[in-house]
C-alpha cells in the first residue's frame, strides 16, 4: 500500500513538474512586456493591480504610466487632494477604485510608516485590499509563493484541474487550494504571472484557444472543449472575426443606462469643473441624462447620495463636487 502511495506521489510530482515546465516555457516565449513586470515596488504593484481589476491591459498601460508620473510615490498619492486622484482616474471607469487606492496609501503611511507590510494577513487588513490584492502584492512585490484568484487564474485552475465550467464549478476554497498546490516552490512570481497570462491570451472566457494551449495534455476540460476548439481553429484559419464581435456586443449591452453608467457620468461631469467648484443636482441631471426631467430628481439624489457614501463626491444640500 505504502509503495503504491509512493508511486502515485511520484507520478503526481512528475505530472506537476510537466505542467510547470510547459506553462513556464510557454510564458518565456509569449509574455507581454508590461511595465509592472519590471518592478517589485509594492506601491507600483498595488497601482497596477487595482487598475487591472476591471480594465483591459491595453487601456491600463498608458494610465498606469501617467498615474505614476503624477503620483510617483505612496506619499505623493496619500497627500494629494482626492479630487486630483479621481481626475487622474478618468478613462478607467469604476472610480471607486481610485478612492480606495488612496485610502490604502493613507493607511500605509499612517499605520506602517510608509512601508508596506509583507505578510498577506497584514496586507489584507489595509482598507480597500481584499484577498486577491493582498495575494498579488505579496507575490508580485515580495516574491512570495502565495496563491490567489483573479478571473483569469480562477478560470484556468477550474478548467485545468476540475473540468469545464458547464460540468460544475468548484468552490472558491477548493480552487484556492488547487492553485496553492500548483505553485512551484520559489517561483511564485513567475508562475502566477504565467497562469494569468494564459487566462488572458489563450484560456479566455468565451473562446479558449485550446489548439494553441501548452497545457492541452494536462487539462481536465480539454476533451470537452475539443469540439468547439476545432470550430474555433477553423474560424481562425478563415480569419472570421464573427464570434468575437458577437461576444463584445453581448457584454456591452447591459452597461448603458445602468445606474453604474450614470454614476460614472455624474463623476465625469464634476471632473470637468475647476477644483472646489460645485454644481447643483438639477443642473447635473440634464448633463448626465439628456431626457432628464424633474420626475428624475429622487433617482438622481439617490445616485449622488451613494457616490457621497463611497467617498467619490461631496454633497452639501443640493450642491455636489469632487472631494477636496
Ligand atoms: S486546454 Fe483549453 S481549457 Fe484547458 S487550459 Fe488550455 S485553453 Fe484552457
Amino acid at each position: 500500500m505504502a509503495a503504491t502511495y509512493e508511486v502515485n506521489r511520484q507520478a503526481e510530482r512528475t505530472e506537476t513538474d510537466g505542467i510547470h515546465q510547459r506553462l513556464l516555457g510557454w510564458f518565456a516565449s509569449n509574455r507581454r512586456d508590461l511595465p509592472w513586470r519590471h518592478t517589485r515596488d509594492p506601491y507600483c504593484v498595488l497601482v497596477s493591480e487595482i487598475m487591472l481589476q476591471q480594465t483591459q491591459v491595453d487601456r491600463v498601460v498608458p494610465k498606469y504610466l501617467a498615474f505614476l508620473e503624477q503620483f510617483p510615490t505612496l506619499q505623493a498619492l496619500a497627500e494629494a487632494p482626492t479630487a486630483e486622484v479621481i481626475r487622474a482616474w478618468a478613462g478607467l471607469g469604476y472610480n471607486r477604485r481610485a478612492v480606495n487606492l488612496q485610502r490604502t496609501a493613507r493607511a500605509v503611511l499612517a499605520e506602517h510608516g510608509g512601508q508596506f507590510p509583507r505578510e498577506v494577513a497584514a496586507l489584507r487588513a489595509l482598507p480597500g485590499v481584499g484577498p486577491y490584492t493582498s495575494g498579488a502584492v505579496a507575490c508580485f512585490a515580495f516574491e512570495q509563493d502565495v496563491a490567489f484568484l483573479d478571473t483569469n487564474i480562477r478560470r484556468v485552475v477550474q478548467r485545468l484541474f476540475v473540468g469545464p465550467e458547464e460540468r460544475g464549478l468548484a468552490t472558491e476554497r477548493a480552487l484556492v487550494a488547487l492553485a496553492a498546490q500548483a505553485v512551484p516552490p520559489g517561483q511564485g512570481w513567475l508562475w502566477n504571472q504565467a497562469i494569468m497570462e494564459l487566462g488572458a491570451l489563450v484560456c479566455t472566457a468565451a473562446t479558449p484557444a485550446c489548439w494553441r494551449c501548452p497545457l492541452q495534455r494536462d487539462c481536465a476540460a480539454y476533451n470537452t472543449r475539443r469540439q468547439s476548439d476545432e470550430q474555433l481553429f477553423d474560424a481562425a484559419l478563415a480569419e472570421s472575426p464573427r464570434p468575437v464581435r458577437k461576444i463584445a456586443e453581448k457584454r456591452e449591452a447591459p452597461y448603458a443606462n445602468s445606474n453604474r453608467f450614470f454614476r460614472g457620468r455624474l463623476v465625469d461631469a464634476l471632473r470637468a469643473l475647476p477644483t472646489g467648484q460645485s454644481l447643483p443636482l438639477d443642473a447635473l441631471g440634464p448633463q448626465i441624462k439628456p431626457e432628464y426631467s424633474p420626475a428624475d430628481a429622487a433617482w438622481l439624489r439617490q445616485i449622488a447620495t451613494r457616490l457621497a457614501a463611497d467617498g467619490l463626491i461631496e454633497l452639501d444640500g443640493d450642491l455636489a463636487r469632487l472631494p477636496i
